[in-house]
C-alpha cells in the first residue's frame, strides 16, 4: 500500500538576500526583499517527488503557513510534483510572532486530519535558523523522528534513514507513520519546467485558518532585539613569515 506524505515548504528570504536589520532593531526588513522556498524545504520536496517515481508515495500533500504570498511557494512545490496544497493562512502581526511550536500545532492538525503516513520537513528554515519544528510535531503526535537524513529507503511501512552526525553517519529504522527532516546531502532538487508550472495553476490549493484547524498561535517567547553582526575590520599585509609571527604575538594570538 503505497504512503501519503506531507510536505512542508516554508517561505524564507532567498538565500543570496544580505539580511538587514530594521533601524528599531524588532525584526529583520522584509519589504521589497526576495523570497523563496527554504532550501532544505526543496531538498523535502524532491525526496517526496522520487518516493512516488518510484510508486512508494501515492500523494503528496505541500503545506505553507503564513501570508498570501505563501501561495506561490506552494505553487512552486505543485509545479515540482505535489500533487495539492494547503495554505493555513497567518498574516501581519500575527506571521511576524509565528514561531515553531504553533506551526509545528498547525502541520500536526493536517498530518491528523489528512491521516499521512509521512511528513517531511527540511532540518531547519534558514531565516530563523529555529530547527525545532520537525522535533515538535513528532513529539505533538507520538510519532518516531529521523531528523538530518543523508538517506531515506522505505519498505514494508518502515523507513531506514542515515542520518548525519559529529564525525560520522547513523543508520536508524522507524515505524510509520513518523516525522523525516532533510539535510543537506539528502537529494539534488530538481528545477520545474515550463509544462509543469503551467499544469500546477489547475492543482488544487484549499485554504484556512488556524482557528479551523482549532489551533491557538499564541507566541511562547518573545524577541527582545535583533543585532546585526559586528563589521570585520580590513585585512593587512605583511613582507614575511617573520612579521606575521611579531603581529601574530603582538596580538596576543599565539
Ligand atoms: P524550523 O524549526 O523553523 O527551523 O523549521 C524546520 C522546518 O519546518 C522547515 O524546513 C519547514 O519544512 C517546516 N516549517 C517551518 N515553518 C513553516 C511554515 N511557516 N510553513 C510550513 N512549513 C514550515
Amino acid at each position: 500500500m503505497a504512503i501519503r506524505i506531507l510536505v512542508g515548504v516554508k517561505r524564507a528570504i532567498d538565500y543570496a538576500v544580505k539580511i538587514q536589520v530594521k533601524t528599531d532593531k524588532t525584526g529583520v526588513v522584509t519589504d521589497g526583499v526576495k523570497h523563496s522556498m527554504n532550501p532544505f524545504d526543496e531538498i523535502a520536496v524532491e525526496e517526496a517527488i522520487r518516493l512516488k517515481e518510484k510508486k512508494i508515495a501515492q500523494e503528496i500533500i505541500a503545506v505553507s503557513c503564513g501570508p498570501a504570498q505563501c501561495q506561490e511557494t506552494l505553487r512552486t512545490a505543485l509545479a515540482l510534483g505535489a500533487d495539492r496544497a494547503i495554505h493555513v493562512e497567518v498574516s501581519g502581526k500575527d506571521y511576524e510572532m509565528l514561531q515553531p511550536l504553533a506551526v509545528s500545532k498547525l502541520i500536526s492538525a493536517i498530518a491528523k486530519k489528512e491521516n499521512v503516513d509521512l511528513i517531511l520537513l527540511g532540518k531547519q528554515a534558514i531565516d530563523d535558523d529555529s530547527n525545532q519544528t520537525g522535533q515538535m510535531v513528532a513529539g505533538l503526535l507520538s510519532w518516531p523522528q529521523a531528523v538530518f537524513a543523508s538517506k531515506v529507503d522505505i519498505k514494508d511501512k518502515q523507513a531506514e534513514v542515515v542520518r548525519e552526525i559529529d564525525g560520522g553517519l547513523e543508520t536508524i529504522r522507524v515505524k510509520l507513520p513518523a516525522v523525516i527532516t532533510a539535510d543537506l546531502r539528502l537529494n539534488q532538487p530538481r528545477f520545474a519546467n515550463l509544462p509543469s508550472i503551467q499544469k500546477a495553476k489547475k492543482k488544487p490549493m484549499a485554504k484556512m485558518s488556524p482557528k479551523d484547524l482549532g489551533v491557538d498561535i499564541k507566541p511562547h517567547l518573545e524577541y527582545l532585539s535583533y543585532e546585526e553582526p559586528p563589521k570585520r575590520q580590513g585585512g593587512g599585509r605583511v613582507s614575511s613569515v617573520d612579521e606575521l609571527i611579531s603581529k601574530l604575538k603582538e596580538k596576543g594570538l599565539i
